[in-house]
């Protein structure tokens, strides 16, 4: 679900990349309609002039809902935070089944790099893999080339791939019930 002002090739992206994934474990990706911005205005945190990502959740999970879907997964320019983080790539919880991620701090712009929407693309699709793997019941992953390893910098963001290590993809074929 598109948050606000996102960019379309980023909503598309990440769609086209993780329908392809998961249609290897039986599910499949939709667009939803864009949530505006304001709706999450209680998010915003003018101290930090950030947004608390925890306030996204239950309105993605009520689209969710709605939809009958096995998962939400919100794209925000907004800045992210949580309590005692500086700031968050995303935040997903297997409990309401949804997930947000933000491309606030993954544009090359923001540590001084030009523009580079092709990397930026990439950097959001590894984000967006890995709430989706917390949607799903995974943890982090000690293997720095796997997904769902933790990413306190865009640098270890780079470093992964956008797949799950093996016992990352057993795992989850085991909690969405796929044989494999
Ligand atoms: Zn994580
Ligand atoms: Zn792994």
């Amino acid at each position: 679900m598109p948050i606000g002002g996102i960019e379309e090739f980023l909503v598309w992206g990440i769609a086209d990349f993780v329908g392809q994934y998961y249609s290897s474990l039986g599910l499949s990706v939709k667009i939803g309609d864009v949530i505006p911005e304001e709706v999450f205005s209680r998010a915003y945190n003018p101290l930090r002039r950030q947004y608390a990502g925890r306030f996204f959740l239950p309105v993605l999970a009520e689209v969710r809902k709605r939809k009958n879907a096995a998962a939400a997964l919100g794209v925000t320019r907004l800045d992210l935070y949580e309590e005692g983080l500086n700031f968050i790539f995303g935040l997903g919880h297997a409990g309401l089944r949804a997930a947000i991620i933000s491309t606030f701090r993954l544009r090359p712009e923001f540590c001084g790099e030009s523009s580079d929407g092709e990397l930026l693309l990439t950097r959001a699709i590894k984000e967006a893999m890995h709430e989706l793997g917390h949607v799903f019941g995974l943890g982090h992953c000690p293997d720095e080339r796997c997904v769902m390893h933790f990413s306190n910098s865009v640098i270890d963001t780079d470093i992964k791939s956008p797949f799950y290590c093996r016992s990352c993809r057993r795992k989850l074929e085991k909690n969405l019930g796929v044989s494999s």
